[in-house]
C-alpha cells in the first residue's frame, strides 16, 4: 500500500485544487493511450487514479488521513498486526476507551476506500442486498399465443420463515451475541503486515449465533415456498420470449429489494401453422389440375376464420402467396402477413381410368427437360 500523497507528489496539506492539477499531470504523462504496450506506465497510471480517487473526497481524504495517522500506510509503519505488539495495529486499541473508531468503523472506513474488493467488501458489516432474480418457464398453447391469456405460474421461492419470522431461532430463544467478533460481524486478518477486516468465521458476519435453532427452517429464516402470480401473456408472444415482473423474484436480504421474475414462455407448435416472427407460414395442398387450371381455395387464418386464396392457373409447387394481415398479431399493433405455401399434390395410387387419362394427357405435355437440361 503506497502513500497516496506521495503517488500524487502532493503534500500532505494539499489543497484540492493541487490536488486537481498534480493529477491532471501525472494522468497525461502516463496515460494508457500515450503510452501503448508500456506496463509499467499503466500501473503507474492505475496508482495515481486510485491515489486521485481516495483524495479528491474530502470525506474519503478524511478517512485515509485517520488511517494513516494510525500507521496503516507507507513504509516503516509496520502495518496493522492484530495482536503483534508494537507499533502497528492492536485490536484491543479499538472498541474501548479512547480509541477513535471500532473494528466494524475499520471495515467500512477500509471498505469505502478500497471498493468492494475481496478482502474489503467482505470486511464490511453486511449491508442490504437485492434478491436473486428467479426464472420460471410457462408453455402456452399457439392459439393461446395470439390472442393473449392470463396463467397463473408457480413459484418456488425462499420466503420468512412461519414459524421464526425469518431470526432463525427457536421461538421464545433469541440469537446470542458471536463472542468471537463481539456482534461486529468481521476480525482483522493480517495480509502481510496489514490488517484488512474480515468476515467473521464464527458467525458468518451475522454478528450472532443461534444456540437453539428453528426447527422449520433449520436456523436459516428462510423457508421455501411456492408461490402463484398471474401473468398476463400478451397477444403475439414469441416462443422463447421473456416477460419480467419486477419485484417478484428472491426476497432481499437485510432489507435489500426484491430481484425480479422472468417468466420464459414457450409456444406449442401447432399443426398448420408455423411462426416466423410476426408472419405465419401455412401449407396448402393442391392437386395436378387445380395447380395446372388454377382454383380458389378457403384456407384457416391463425386466430381462428378462414380466407378465399385464389390459385392462378399454372401455380408451380412450393409457390407462395401473402396474405396481408392475416399473421399473428405484433406486440406492437398491427399483424404480420400470412405466407400460404402450395403443395401440389401427385396422387401415389391411380384407378385404371386415372391412369390411362394421364397417359393420354401425358403424351400432348412438351418436354421440360428440354428447356432445362437441354
Ligand atoms: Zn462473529
Ligand atoms: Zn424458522
Amino acid at each position: 500500500m503506497s502513500d497516496f500523497y506521495q503517488t500524487l507528489g502532493v503534500p500532505k496539506n494539499a489543497s484540492q485544487d493541487d490536488i486537481k492539477k498534480a493529477f491532471r499531470k501525472l494522468a497525461r504523462d502516463f496515460h494508457p493511450d500515450k503510452n501503448p504496450g508500456d506496463k509499467k506506465a499503466e500501473e503507474k497510471f492505475k496508482q495515481v487514479s486510485e491515489a486521485y480517487e481516495t483524495l479528491s473526497d474530502a470525506e474519503k481524504r478524511k478517512q485515509y488521513d485517520e488511517l494513516s495517522r494510525l500507521g496503516a500506510f507507507g513504509p516503516g509503519a509496520g502495518g496493522f498486526r492484530p495482536g503483534a505488539g508494537g507499533p502497528g495495529f492492536d485490536p484491543s486499541m479499538f472498541g474501548q476507551g479512547g480509541a477513535q473508531f471500532d473494528m466494524g468503523d475499520l471495515g467500512d472506513i477500509l471498505g469505502n476506500l478500497f471498493g468492494g474488493g475481496a478482502a474489503g467488501g467482505r470486511g464490511r458489516r453486511r449491508a442490504a442486498e437485492r434478491g436473486d432474480d428467479l426464472q420460471v418457464d410457462v408453455t402456452v398453447s399457439f392459439d393461446d399465443s395470439l390472442h393473449g391469456v392470463t396463467v397463473r405460474v408457480p413459484v418456488d421461492k425462499p420466503d420468512t420463515c412461519d414459524t421464526c419470522h425469518g431470526s432463525g431461532a427457536r421461538p421464545g430463544t433469541t440469537p446470542k451475541v458471536c463472542p468471537q467478533c463481539q456482534g461486529r460481524g468481521s476480525i482483522a486478518r493480517n495480509l502481510g503486515g496489514f490488517a484488512m477486516p474480515q468476515t467473521c468465521p464464527q458467525c458468518r458476519g451475522n454478528g450472532t449465533i443461534i444456540e437453539h435453532p428453528c426447527t422449520a427452517c433449520g436456523g436459516s429464516g428462510v423457508q421455501h415456498k411456492t408461490k402463484r402470480y398471474a401473468v398476463k401473456i400478451p397477444a403475439g408472444v414469441k416462443d422463447g420470449s421473456k416477460i419480467r415482473i419486477k419485484g417478484k423474484g428472491e426476497a432481499g436480504l437485510r432489507g435489500g429489494p426484491s430481484g425480479d421474475l422472468f417468466v420464459r414462455v414457450g409456444v406449442e407448435p401447432d399443426d398448420l401453422f408455423e411462426r416466423r416472427g410476426d408472419d405465419v407460414v401455412l401449407d396448402v395442398p393442391v392437386t395436378i389440375s387445380e395447380a395446372a387450371l388454377g382454383t380458389s381455395v378457403r384456407i384457416p387464418i391463425p386466430g381462428g376464420g378462414r380466407v378465399a386464396l385464389k390459385v392462378p392457373a399454372g401455380s408451380q409447387d412450393g409457390r407462395t402467396f401473402r396474405v396481408r394481415g392475416k399473421g399473428a398479431p405484433k406486440l406492437k399493433g398491427g399483424h404480420g402477413d400470412l405466407h400460404v405455401r402450395l403443395h401440389v399434390h401427385v396422387p401415389e395410387k391411380l384407378t385404371k381410368e386415372q391412369k390411362q387419362l394421364f397417359e393420354k394427357l401425358g403424351a400432348t405435355l412438351p418436354d421440360p427437360r428440354v428447356a432445362v437440361l437441354g
